[in-house]
């Protein structure tokens, strides 16, 4: 049984203390995200710790992804974060790198980077087993860990910061042709993510940049404060970032056109990015020579997702000025109870039914194991504690009170996105059933279990 005042979650209640300096509060999302502890600054800018309630969110996000991998038989691996500055200067990528990239020296001065992405390291890890044979691909790798970038001024919280989650992947293929699919296939698994969170979402073609390559679409999360300019041809749809519409035709921001049909009337919406896919040809196989039978270098593909950016979008997204709103896919905990003050009138008769609710919701909801949290802060009111689970957002809320005291108890389910109702505890329950039965069974249900791993990936060299 999971208890609020088990949780580690330091709020922060307004006079604003030192923690939540207004100063570095960029934006709705980020205020919120750390007064209600689920994040928490750190004495240096653009650097946040995570609290349990962040991470328990994270973690649901990251099984949705493992599960579409998975389903594309991509195989997860860990690269170390210290990339040699010898292989970006290799790949030509270091020369023209910015400031951006973090870089530092170990005890006998060789030079590393922390890595933003890894294309040089996966290219170097395959050329390494190079040549691969036609039957051990195509071969798709991914990894989940924190990435780093010295932005220039981080804002927005873990919108823009210097360290993040991110989720990157790697395609090896044998030729264009295939590696186009393999493009196809990980931006069809990529929708299906963005459908499983449940937030609108816009795919746009997008800027190759110094990544490289032949051709990239971005996912963005529609926001006020989002940085980048998304296009909508009102004609024939066609979406696309600004920046991409004005690297291809050499036009001012106030002469944009389709670049597919020419119509001028481009809708235009602010994102935040949190996806970038890139077919990338092969660049990084032909500098590190990664190689497929008969010393053609591999095609690739690489294709990122930005996971704790993407918890703060989803945020800054749904919330109002004053309350958190989740999409009920990662919300930490989908359902919070709530009973009565200590020694107040219905104390005695509604407190051990809380107990009881929560077994039987769970029993009868495996989808809400471990996914309900019980309010027992009840030196609190009950209407204190509602407030702050309205302001947190749970997406439903369960009151046991003074309607639980009568001969038939009722319970009171508040339902952010609906009415109020009372209802006794078997109506409770095909409520809530009919309310989260799209959910998946979360969190930490272990995704290794569904692993079916193709077994033949790379045995060929090791038995060479
Ligand atoms: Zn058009």
């Amino acid at each position: 049984m999971k208890y609020i005042s088990k949780i580690f979650q330091p709020l922060i209640v307004s006079p604003r203390n030192v923690a939540s300096k207004s100063h570095e509060i960029s934006s709705n999302s980020q205020r919120l995200m750390v007064d209600l502890g689920i994040v928490r600054s750190t004495s240096s800018t653009g650097l946040f710790a995570l609290l349990p309630l962040g991470v328990r969110s994270l973690d649901k996000l990251t099984a949705i992804v493992h599960a579409k991998l998975n389903s594309l038989d991509a195989l997860q691996i860990s690269l170390p974060t210290l990339v040699s500055e010898d292989l970006w200067i290799k790949s030509q990528r270091l020369q023209v790198a910015g400031p951006e990239v973090m870089r530092m020296k170990d005890r006998q001065d060789r030079r590393y980077i922390l890595s933003p992405t890894h294309e040089e390291s996966i290219t170097d890890l395959i050329a390494s087993v190079s040549p691969l044979s036609a039957r051990q691909l195509p071969l798709r790798l991914y990894q989940i860990g924190n990435k780093y970038r010295d932005e220039m001024r981080p804002r927005y919280g873990i919108i823009r910061s210097r360290e993040f989650l991110m989720k990157d992947m790697y395609t090896f293929d044998v030729d264009k042709n295939l590696s186009m699919k393999t493009y196809e296939a990980v931006n069809e698994a990529y929708e299906q993510i963005f459908s499983a969170i449940g937030i609108d979402y816009m795919k746009v073609e997008g800027c190759t940049g110094t990544i490289g390559g032949t051709i990239s679409h971005e996912y963005h999360y529609p926001a006020s404060i989002g940085e980048d300019q998304l296009l909508e041809c009102s004609s024939c749809n066609h979406r696309v970032s600004q920046e991409q519409l004005l690297s291809l035709n050499e036009i001012t921001e106030d002469n944009l056109s389709c670049s597919k049909c020419g119509d001028k009337n481009l809708k235009k919406t602010s994102g935040i990015e949190v996806g970038h896919t890139f077919l990338l040809g092969t660049k990084y196989s032909t500098a590190l020579q990664a190689f497929t039978i008969g010393s053609t270098p591999l095609h690739m593909g690489c294709y990122g997702l930005g996971l704790s950016r993407l918890l703060g979008a989803a945020l800054e997204n749904l919330s109002t000025e004053t309350e958190l709103r989740w999409p009920t896919s990662i919300v930490p905990f989908t359902v919070c109870i709530i009973g009565p003050k200590n020694g107040s009138k219905e104390d005695k008769t509604a407190t051990p039914l809380i107990e009881d609710l929560y077994s039987t919701l769970t029993k009868s909801l495996p989808v809400l194991h471990d996914d309900i949290i019980i309010d027992d802060r009840s030196h609190l009111t009950i209407g204190k504690r509602v407030l702050e689970a309205r302001r947190f957002g749970y997406p439903y809320i369960v009151v046991v009170g003074q309607k639980a005291c009568q001969e038939i108890p009722q319970y009171e389910l508040l339902d952010l996105k609906a009415e109020t109702s009372y209802l006794d505890k078997s109506e409770l329950i095909s409520k809530i059933h009919d309310l989260t039965k799209t959910l998946r069974t979360f969190p930490n249900q272990n995704y290794m279990d569904t692993y079916s791993v193709s077994s033949d990936v790379l045995t060929e060299n090791s038995l060479k």
